[in-house]
């Protein structure tokens, strides 16, 4: 018997056609003779909905009440499931986060997780039930409800798999595993049957939204393994473990795009110490995480300033870096909010040098232009305008031959 942690993300719960088809899957599972502990996204886009809403009452909704508005999509779905479980035949229990022991730190909408006490979950296993868990959310030390992020039921499952030492992590979604590329924006992408957790952490971090970078994190700090697959039909799936493929060199493993990127540049700014503190520190204290710096070199003491952060974080990140390049005497600050970021991600490109260049000239062939390049040991990024990401993606995956094995 062995204990299996699954996550069905919201559009394979969208309904309670599908909630109903999910139960199925899980009953097999149990079956089978497993323990199953059950994490469950919000129901289709409730996530979304619900944002609107608490925008439809207050033009600036309470960081505190919005986390709690949010948590509820994920009570919803886990309450319905719990429902369609019993009337299979099947003793189930839905659990909030809070309940199922999830402690985290008090920063709303971006909460990250303290604990996990698992007594409850564990307690609920001993009855026999099938226990249901509300993903995305937490509680602070003080009994308030957070949630940790966009996307953040993939961590919540992780993180209860590492508590409950459970044998594996299975991801259930509408693809069939990670594949070279997004398969919305390039037909040809092919689906990877094994990836290391480090590629598998750069390409999620940099755009590859069918797993919570942060799920993957841990994954790899608690060494569980993870396997990612569609909750519509039984194909094998991509299973996320340690170094899948040590010797495998000179090769890209995939592109990854994210469209929620915003450049701001600070024009004129005077060249003296003390500047970059006195614009960075001030973002870092408002938890703005700033991801390429670029300052070019001055001409008579005065220099531009770029840097990028995320399009959802753009308005509060003017809101502080204006006053202070007043103050700086800076000129004067733009932002541009149509920027996509378009990365190739590979341990294979580990000091081998050919990708940068390759990566550039196929960019210029389709006369893309490149606005920032930032780069790790594993990745190359370049910052293209947004409304030419489709042609960048499918010429990248085309150059890199990603169709192939
Ligand atoms: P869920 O609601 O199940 O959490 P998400 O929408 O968060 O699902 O993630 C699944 C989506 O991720 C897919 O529909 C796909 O379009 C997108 N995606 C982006 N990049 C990739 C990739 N490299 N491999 C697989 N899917 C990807
Ligand atoms: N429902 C949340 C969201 O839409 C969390 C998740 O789906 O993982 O972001
Ligand atoms: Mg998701």
């Amino acid at each position: 018997m062995a204990l299996i942690v699954q996550k069905y993300g919201g559009s394979s719960v969208a309904d309670g056609e599908k909630i109903k088809s999910v139960a199925r899957r899980i009953a097999k599972i149990k079956d089978e003779g497993n323990e199953v502990v059950v994490v469950v996204s919000a129901m289709g886009d409730t996530t979304d909905e619900l944002i609107n809403l608490a925008h439809q009452v207050s033009e600036q909704p309470s960081d505190r009440e919005l986390d709690l508005l949010l948590s509820t999509g994920e009570v919803v779905s886990s309450t319905l499931l719990a429902m369609a479980l019993d009337s299979l035949g099947y003793k189930a229990v839905s659990l909030s986060g809070a309940q199922a022991g999830i402690e985290t730190d008090s920063k709303y909408s971006r909460a990250r997780i303290l604990r996990v006490d698992p007594k409850r979950i564990a307690n609920e296993l001993g009855k026999g039930n099938i226990v249901i868990v509300a993903g995305f959310q937490g509680m602070t030390q003080d009994m308030d409800i957070t949630t940790l992020g966009r996307g953040g039921s993939d961590t919540t499952a992780v993180a209860l798999a590492a508590a409950l030492k459970a044998e594996i992590c299975q991801i259930y979604t509408d693809v069939e595993g990670v594949y070279t590329a997004d398969p919305r924006l390039v037909p040809q992408a092919r689906k990877l049957d094994k990836i290391g957790y480090e590629e598998m952490l750069e390409l999620a971090s940099y755009g590859a939204k069918v797993i919570h970078p942060r799920a993957v994190e841990l994954g790899e700090l608690y060494d569980v393994p993870i396997l990612v697959a569609s909750s519509f039909n039984d194909s094998p799936g991509t299973i996320i473990c340690k170094e899948a493929s040590m010797e495998i060199r000179n090769k890209v493993s995939g592109i990854v795009h994210d469209t929620n990127v915003a450049k701001v540049t600070v024009i004129g700014v005077p060249d003296r110490p003390g500047i970059a503190a006195a614009i960075f520190e001030p973002l870092a204290n408002a938890d703005i995480s700033v991801d390429t710096i670029v300052q070019n070199a001055s001409i008579e003491n005065i220099a531009d300033l770029t840097f990028t952060v995320a399009r959802s974080d753009l308005s509060r990140a003017m809101a502080i870096v204006e006053p202070i390049a007043r103050d700086i005497e800076a000129k004067r600050c733009v932002a541009d909010s149509k920027l996509t970021k378009v990365s190739i991600v590979g341990t294979g490109m580990m000091n081998m040098p050919g990708y940068a260049a390759k990566m550039f000239r196929t960019l210029y062939a389709q006369g893309i232009n490149i606005q920032l390049i930032t780069t790790s040991e594993i990745r190359i990024t370049c910052i293209i305008s947004e409304d030419r990401v489709k042609d960048a993606v499918q010429a990248l995956h085309r150059a890199f031959e990603l169709e192939k094995e």
